[in-house]
């Protein structure tokens, strides 16, 4: 892999992604129980690398905050993995792909209320459920950790750090009822100790945080760095390991191997239109472009970081 490049050519380079992938039309979707992310304008681009010697690049719409929706399962899962209980947290989810959309019913039921994954919803709502064993407001303490990790309104240049969009976060709490039958199917089976409602709230505060491309790369360098982030260490050398290989096979839901194939990197979606991918030992990337293909993940974003991968020989392959 080659993974130097001159902090010249890594300007240029994503520079050009943007002018090559920022939509000139409006195609693709925007999801159904989430209205305000429709307003968003569909020719939004942005992209960011942090890189593990402690640069960060960014170009388009990078400062930009949007509402990270799923990206915020890779974080909550790093905080869970950080406790001493992962044995009873890795007994409720399991860590295979699901092959289903992100908030399928059926396969929740066909497998007894253990989610496949702790990136699909069925799973998010589990691993929020064990943190809120021991911290109630998990999304308060999520919020917290990625405001160390984003780096703060100082050091960014007097810009916004990571805030929770609690209209947003209510709006979509509204017309939660798929989210609510599956914490409900979750409570059916045994597999959620706090009540269900609690927990869907809590899950939906969560996705609800808004950040730019320039706060996730550095809020999830950890990932690429051996665990150690921009304020210390988060995960050892083999939880951020472990992390990395769950997003690869479930991060893009049922479009993991596609993703895999296309762009050989870990990554983790969300429907805000966001995606992080993590290149180990070199750099965190963030892109955002929040028009979605059928399966909720970043149409451009998908297709730049293809290219971006192409282009630099990113690749864990
Ligand atoms: N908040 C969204 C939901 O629960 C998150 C989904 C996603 O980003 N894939 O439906």
């Amino acid at each position: 892999m080659t993974t130097t490049l001159h902090t010249a050519a890594l300007d240029d380079l994503i520079g050009d992604i943007v002018l090559h992938h920022r939509p000139r039309h409006e195609s693709g979707t925007v999801p159904r129980n989430i209205p305000f992310l429709a307003e968003v304008p569909f020719d939004r681009f942005g992209i960011a690398v942090a890189t593990t010697s402690g640069d960060v690049f960014s170009s388009g719409d990078a400062d930009v905050p949007f509402s990270i929706q799923s990206i915020s399962k890779v974080f909550t899962l790093a905080m869970a993995l950080q406790g001493t209980r992962t044995g009873r947290l890795w007994s409720r989810v399991l860590r295979e792909p699901s092959g289903t959309s992100f908030n399928s019913l059926v396969q929740l039921e066909a497998e007894q209320g253990i989610p496949r994954n702790p990136f699909i919803n069925a799973g998010a709502l589990v691993v929020t459920d064990h943190l809120m064993e021991e911290t109630p407001d998990a999304a308060a303490r999520l919020l917290r950790f990625l405001t160390e990790q984003a780096g703060n309104q100082e050091g960014d240049g007097g810009r916004q750090g990571p805030v929770i969009d609690e209209a947003a976060a209510a709006s979509e709490l509204a017309s939660s009822s798929r989210n609510l039958a599956l914490a409900h199917f979750l409570k059916d089976f045994g597999n959620l100790t706090q009540a269900a409602g609690a927990v869907v709230e809590n899950y939906v505060r969560q996705c609800s945080i808004m950040m730019s491309c320039v706060q996730l790369a550095k809020a999830g360098l950890f990932l690429a760095n051996d665990g150690q982030g921009t304020a210390g260490t988060v995960l050892s050398r083999n939880e951020a390991k472990r992390v990395g290989s769950i997003m690869l096979t479930c991060g893009m839901y049922d479009a993991a191997g596609e993703f895999a194939y296309r762009v050989g990197l870990p990554g983790k979606s969300g429907v805000g239109g966001g995606i992080l991918a993590i290149v180990p030992g070199h750099c965190a990337i963030c892109v955002w472009s929040p028009r979605l293909d059928a399966k909720g993940n970043s149409l451009a974003g998908t297709a730049a970081l293809a290219d971006l991968s192409d282009r630099t020989g990113w690749s864990v392959f």
